[in-house]
């Protein structure tokens, strides 16, 4: 029965190695640390498929270089989430140090203390390291990936259990050896039922999570303007979405144009113009408060949306934007003059859902029609 177990570990863990890589090469740049997950699987189906070439414990090289391919898995399990997480973390180098290094002591532990020792020492180590992973998960869980917060939790739990039932090992080869190890039969099945179930849910789950983050950077990306990574108008539309879904929630928008942006392009070229658009939503990003929306409807057209404000703040923030923008200098080509814009503003009364967007939005067109006719560079309430 022990035997099957190992060999069905052996199908579940390379197989999902062979899938792991296959997202790695699919995902190119960012490989989230596939690569990295798929060698652990590789280095762990190994140690398995050697645990069943050799047979029971205590039988030489082969079962050394089961254990320490065995440590080559949990530290390639750990590069891959750190990779996961986008911090840079080196792969060959650390299972190359894992393998010379754990294969060394194995060999003078073997010699100084016998095989049991040698199996105690992989039980005690790879307690450790577990509840080392255990500890980072659910501090990832508190810290720096609350977005995944169940997820994480769930895989520690998972983890702390297989944490758990090598201190049991480590118990048990403490108490009886090898063979008592050996003949406790309903221990043995019980963590390798373990192992496969970890097997069976682990790949899944590490899967699940990458998914996440595709779609969340995808819809990120589908709502953000790409030149100036503001809000696009489905940003802006999602965005308010959200807020109106606050109760006693309400906002006001100002519609913010550059003016003879045209001239820019015509005077200096497209690229030019685009630097100057980036200089543009580099100042409403700081004129403005942080809960604010900032958007570009496109070309030189931006939106702001000052959430919860009432008229008077509306119009200082615009007025904040209008002067700040004059008082900048957007662009310093060398040999060239320094290049500045102004902007014209139009102030939208109060609005209090998404169906009344579009009517505050004609409202702010119309103010800031008014202000393009009165000369430019100045703020036009829709109010007035
Ligand atoms: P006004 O003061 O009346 O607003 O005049 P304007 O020249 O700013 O307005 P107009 O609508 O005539 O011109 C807008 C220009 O913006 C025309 C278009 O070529 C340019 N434009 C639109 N999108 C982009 C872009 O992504 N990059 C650059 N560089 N220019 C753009
Ligand atoms: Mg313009
Ligand atoms: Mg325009």
């Amino acid at each position: 029965m022990t035997t099957l177990l190992v060999g069905m570990l052996c199908v579940y863990l390379l197989s999902f190695s062979v899938m792991f890589l296959l997202i790695s090469r699919r995902l190119q740049g960012g490989t989230m640390g596939m690569d990295a997950f798929a060698a652990g699987n590789l280095a762990l189906g190994m140690a398995y498929v050697l645990q069943l070439l050799g047979g029971a414990g205590g039988w030489g090289w082969l079962s050394m270089l089961n254990h320490a391919l065995t440590l080559c898995s949990l530290m390639a399990f750990c590069v891959g989430g750190a990779r996961f997480f986008g911090r840079p973390a080196p792969l060959l180098l650390p299972l190359a140090g894992v393998l010379a290094g754990y294969g060394i002591v194995q060999v003078l532990v073997e010699a100084a203390w016998g095989a049991t020792a040698r199996h105690a020492m992989l039980a005690g180590t790879c307690a450790l390291w577990l509840a080392g992973m255990v500890a980072v998960l659910v501090h990832g869980a508190r810290r720096f990936a609350r977005d995944l917060r169940v997820e994480m939790l769930l895989i520690a739990a998972l983890i702390a259990g297989l944490c758990a039932l090598n201190l049991a090992k480590l118990g048990r080869l403490v108490d009886g050896g090898l063979a008592g190890l050996a003949a406790d039969a309903s221990f043995q099945m019980v963590f390798y039922v373990y192992m496969c179930s970890l097997a069976t849910i682990l790949p899944p789950a590490i899967i699940w999570l990458v998914l996440r983050r595709l779609t969340d950077a995808l819809r990120e990306t589908a709502a953000r303007d790409p030149l100036t990574q503001l809000l696009n108008r489905r940003g802006l539309t999602e965005a308010l979405g959200a807020h109106f879904r606050q109760p006693d929630a309400e906002a006001r928008l100002l519609m913010v144009d550059v003016d003879h942006f045209k001239r820019i392009n015509d005077n200096h070229g497209h690229h030019v113009g685009d630097a100057m658009l980036c200089g543009v939503a580099d100042v409403l990003r700081a004129a403005v408060r942080q809960d604010d929306l900032i958007c570009r409807l496109g070309g030189e057209e931006f939106v702001v949306v000052c959430l919860q404000a009432d008229h008077a703040t509306a119009l200082r923030v615009a007025e904040r934007v209008r002067s700040q923008i004059e008082g900048t200098v957007m662009l310093r080509q060398p040999g060239h003059e320094a290049l500045r814009c102004t902007v014209t503003v139009g102030v939208s009364g109060h609005f209090d859902g998404e169906a009344s967007l579009a009517q505050a939005m004609r409202h702010a067109d119309a103010a800031l029609y008014r202000g393009k006719k009165a000369g430019r560079n100045r703020v036009e309430s829709a109010h007035a």
